[in-house]
């Protein structure tokens, strides 16, 4: 059965996979020191709980024995009836809060999905460049309401190396992130919301009113080295 995830800083619903297991990329890079993905937040914390675990190899296993129809039938109608309308009239979903693609199958059933739901915003983030390419190279496309947004793998990298890699077919399609160590160039600041844990107050970020990474106009969003 397919359950979604809330994070908290969030304004939406997301679907995701177990980061330690099924971010086959990350997983390679995380072992180098200025990667991303050595600090990675999914593969530490609370997201090493057993349950938290178990629920995201669950939605793995979900996927492997309902894939194609089934699981992109099932997709499109809980993204539908979750995802809320914000105070600006639109809807939103986020692709992988953990996980990452796990090949160009996928990938087109998720852009299947996305054209299912055309009123609804779809974020992307990934760093399976190599499906990407597979996928966009196979001269398929992908909806303009899905914003796929490639991961840099290395912190203060700049978009330098991705622009040799990209081929043209990509180029209304992708988008990118990065973290960088450079105060000015900061575009994530999320807010400050209280929220009550077991009775106490407790300060957590949020993204409040921003939606820029899934503005289709904003190439790179980069957020604070934490
Ligand atoms: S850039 Fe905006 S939408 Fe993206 S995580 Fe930060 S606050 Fe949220």
């Amino acid at each position: 059965m397919i359950k979604l995830s809330q994070t908290s800083k969030m304004p939406c619903k997301s679907w995701s996979l177990q980061a330690l297991t099924h971010c086959n990329r990350g997983q390679k890079l995380a072992c180098q020191e200025n990667a991303i993905c050595h600090s990675c937040y999914a593969s530490k914390n609370r997201y090493l709980f057993k349950p938290i675990k178990d629920a995201r190899q669950a939605q793995y296993d979900h996927w492997i024995w309902t894939k194609d129809l089934d699981w992109i039938d099932e997709m499109t109608a809980i993204i539908d009836k979750t995802a809320k309308t914000d105070k600006f009239g639109n809807r939103y979903f986020r692709w992988f809060d953990s996980g990452d693609l796990q090949s160009v199958s996928m990938l087109q059933e998720i852009v299947t999905i996305a054209r299912n739901l055309p009123d609804i915003k779809f974020w992307l983030p990934t760093r399976e460049t190599g499906i990407l390419q597979e996928y966009f190279d196979g001269t398929r496309t992908a909806p303009i309401n899905l914003l796929i947004r490639v991961s840099m793998d290395f912190i203060d990298e700049t978009i330098a190396r991705y622009k040799t890699v990209i081929h043209d077919e990509w180029t209304d399609h992708v988008t990118f992130s990065t973290v960088t160590t450079e105060p000015d160039r900061h575009q994530c600041i999320q807010s400050d919301k209280i929220i009550k844990v077991k009775g106490k107050e407790v300060t957590i970020k949020v993204c409040g009113d921003c939606r820029r990474c899934w503005d289709r106009k904003n190439e790179i969003t980069s957020y604070a080295l934490h």
